[in-house]
């Protein structure tokens, strides 16, 4: 189809333009040309007329130059044969090309006759018959003494007419011959004759032809048939058409018009050449307007880093290929969710986090050949299958996560992240996109839960879950306006080396009416979502601040979610509680996680400027779990690290001692104080003893308990708290 019209645009629709123009122009000349052929035409009818009637008169006044003679009145008078012959005969001819001459006496007997050598010899009948009726006319008009037509240039009257002499047509003229001087007196009537004949045939036409340019002059008895010959008739005074002079017309038109067809041919070249360049100009425009709508239609439903389909152009294109999908064949939709990758893009920045996800679609795109896939989100991807089984379904999910788990090579950086992969699979037809998308992101959520870095596959169990995840939420909403459920239980953190107690973390609990204790865990994340985080915050901090404002001398820790940290206003409201509670800020330690440091969304940035310029203390919880560096956490301004319990579980079988250490030197060497959280046994207790951790925390000491507990270890013995 795009060939068709670009062999149109640039070849078709040029040569029409210039055939048409060609066609225009040459149809404006040829019209000119003949015009001016049938003006030239009727010019050369209207000369050659005028030539033959010349003819006609000069044959007369050819004769008055013999007749008008007082000699020849004498010479025919004395019928001097000889004389008459030379001066009548021979010299008319010879000077006038005369072809015949007849000499008669006055009553038209004739006295002597003369005929040229080159003409066809005329019998005598034949002459008189031509004559005759001239020779009565001319006879009349004497006797009468008529003058008519005589002037200073013609001498005499005379007759004269077109006619046949036999077979050939002539000019045929009778003058009387008569004194020059006027000395000899004649009687009318009594002049002698003179006739003379100029053929119209044969050399005649062919003078005029040479001498007036005439192509092909000739005589003919009949009008030539054929359209090529102009032609005059040659008519007598009776009007007796007596033949046709014709000729190939001189036509200038044509001349012109052929003249003009090479340049009128260029021309038309010129105009194809014109209108092919400007056919090709404009292909090429319009390919590229073409390609640039391509492109912005591409740009419109493809997510420009990856190429991938873009959430909107995905959701279109899915709701089109479910419904075109057979009843009997399958659908399935996949959603794909990277674990860990805003870590990546935190520590790494924008344009590795950004050539990561490329890798990503890259590594997707070659395990899904030809299949839809899109990117709904920053790391969120999603894929369309049809016509394939539930169990190859699952394959493909852990071929996804397989492939992603595989580190990535950036710049020579080693980044490696995972993937959550959720799936849903509907029959053809009658699924509904939507439906499938939500069962999608069900089975998502459940591959996260499930520790992520795994897939699932959505099952209808996962909708009661979904249904009691509902009513969870509705609870914590419930549990949280009547303030009963949620309590709060403490933590002592001890001193490694002296094994006092110097402080406490104060940790959430949720008392389900039904569901008995839940854990912290659970409902954060859930509340986080629900965005009722902030209460349980102010809860719980209200409730520290409460606990320590009666025991003066203990340092207390909350731990605050990213959310509440990054929210506005959050530096106000911790400021406040300690002041209800009449806390010095220095007391209170809040805890925020690795992540937290590192990407400082939202306020986050002016909240930990204002709490620790108050004096307020700050910890970076779970340290390790994340994925800052060390020099990353060097810029952030806190007071603590407190080393993940996943890296001392194993310390005290020699393993990861390595790390602690450094981790412990790193903290010494930025001035910072470090906490061991997890710590079960002795061993573990010795080994971070002996690399010089400041602080130790786990069940090995207490696990978390009551506030009552709490008063009771540290309110009466106020000694065995120890300042740090
Ligand atoms: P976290 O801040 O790391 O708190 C320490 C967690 O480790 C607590 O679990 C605690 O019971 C547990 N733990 C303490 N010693 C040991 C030990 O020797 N062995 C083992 N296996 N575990 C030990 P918990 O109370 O379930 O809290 C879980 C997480 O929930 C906390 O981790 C914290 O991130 C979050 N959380 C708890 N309370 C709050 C809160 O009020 N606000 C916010 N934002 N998060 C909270
Ligand atoms: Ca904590
Ligand atoms: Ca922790």
């Amino acid at each position: 189809m795009i060939r068709q019209s670009q062999w149109f645009v640039k070849w078709v629709l040029p040569a029409s333009l210039s055939a048409l123009v060609g066609g225009m122009l040459f149809a404006t000349l040829y019209w000119a040309a003949s015009e001016t052929n049938d003006v030239a035409a009727e010019r050369q009818k209207d000369l050659v007329t005028l030539i033959v009637s010349k003819i006609q008169t000069s044959v007369a006044h050819d004769q008055e130059s013999a007749t008008v003679w007082d000699d020849a009145v004498i010479k025919t008078k004395d019928r001097d044969l000889d004389w008459i012959d030379v001066n009548l005969g021979q010299w008319m001819n010879t000077y006038f090309s005369h072809d015949a001459a007849v000499v008669l006496s006055a009553d038209g007997q004739p006295i002597f006759r003369f005929v040229a050598k080159s003409a066809a010899m005329p019998s005598s009948g034949d002459l008189r018959q031509a004559y005759a009726p001239l020779v009565t006319r001319l006879q009349e008009r004497l006797l009468v003494g008529d003058q008519q037509g005589v002037t200073d240039k013609t001498l005499s009257i005379g007759e004269s007419d077109l006619a046949y002499v036999g077979s050939r047509p002539a000019v045929v003229s009778v003058k009387p011959i008569i004194s020059d001087t006027g000395e000899i007196g004649e009687r009318a009537g009594e002049e002698n004759l003179h006739v003379a004949v100029r053929f119209l045939d044969d050399a005649l036409p062919k003078e005029i032809g040479s001498e007036y340019r005439f192509a092909e002059m000739q005589f003919t008895t009949t009008a030539p048939d054929d359209k090529r010959h102009s032609q005059i008739a040659l008519t007598s005074r009776s009007g007796q058409v007596i033949g046709y002079f014709n000729w190939h017309p001189f036509e200038p038109g044509t001349n012109v018009l052929r003249a003009t067809l090479p340049v009128l041919g260029l021309a038309v070249f010129g105009v194809f050449v014109a209108a092919s360049l400007a056919g090709h100009a404009i292909w090429r425009r319009s390919v590229k307007l073409h390609s640039n709508r391509r492109e912005l239609q591409h740009l419109a439903l493809h997510d420009t880093l990856t190429g991938l389909a873009n959430r909107a152009h995905f959701k279109r294109e899915l709701a089109l290929r479910v419904q075109q999908t057979q009843p009997d064949e399958t659908c399935s939709v996949l959603f794909i969710d990277l674990d860990r990758f805003k870590a990546v893009n935190d520590t790494y920045g924008h344009p590795t986090g950004d050539r990561l996800i490329s890798l990503v679609a890259k590594r997707m795109s070659e395990i899904l050949p030809g299949a839809l896939i899109g990117r709904i989100g920053g790391d969120e991807f999603t894929v369309f299958l049809q016509r394939i089984q539930a169990a190859e379904v699952a394959v493909i999910a852990d071929r996804i996560v397989a492939c992603l788990r595989e580190p990535f090579d950036i710049d020579g950086v080693h980044v490696s992240i995972g993937a959550s992969v959720g799936a849903a699979i509907g029959p053809g037809a009658s699924a509904d996109a939507a439906e499938l998308t939500r069962q999608a992101d069900i089975a998502l959520y459940h591959a996260k839960a499930a520790g992520r870095n795994t897939y699932a596959l959505f099952g209808e169990h996962m909708d009661d879950l979904l249904r009691s995840r509902r009513k969870l939420e509705q609870d914590l909403r419930e549990a949280l306006e009547t303030g009963t459920q949620i309590e709060v239980v403490y933590q002592p953190v001890y001193l490694a080396d002296s094994s006092g107690p110097c402080s406490v973390e104060a940790l959430a609990r949720w008392k389900h009416p039904e569901l008995g204790s839940i854990a912290p865990d659970v409902f954060i994340p859930l509340a986080e979502e629900i965005g009722v985080v902030h209460t349980i915050g102010a809860l719980v901090l209200d409730d520290a601040c409460s606990l320590i404002a009666s025991l003066p001398e203990t340092r207390i820790a909350v731990n605050a979610s990213a959310v509440e940290l990054g929210s506005p206003g959050y530096s106000l409201r911790v400021l406040s509680a300690l002041a209800k509670w009449g806390i010095e800020p220095a007391r209170l330690e809040i805890e925020i996680t690795e992540s937290l440091v590192i990407s400082r969304e939202g306020e986050t940035d002016q909240n930990i400027m204002m709490l620790r310029a108050a004096g307020v203390k700050f910890a970076i919880d779970d340290f390790g779990t994340g994925y800052s560096s060390f020099s990353r956490v060097q810029n952030v301004t806190v007071d603590r690290i407190k080393i993940d319990k996943s890296f001392i579980g194993a310390i005290g079988e020699g393993k990861n001692t390595a790390i602690v250490e450094a981790i412990i030197n790193m903290a010494r060497a930025q001035g910072l104080q470090t906490t061991a959280e997890g710590v079960e046994t002795d061993q573990q207790r010795e080994v971070l003893k002996s690399l010089g951790c400041n602080n130790i925390q786990g069940f090995l000491m207490s696990r978390p308990i009551a506030r009552g507990e709490i008063i009771a270890l540290l309110g009466p013995r106020e000694a065995r708290i120890v300042r740090v």
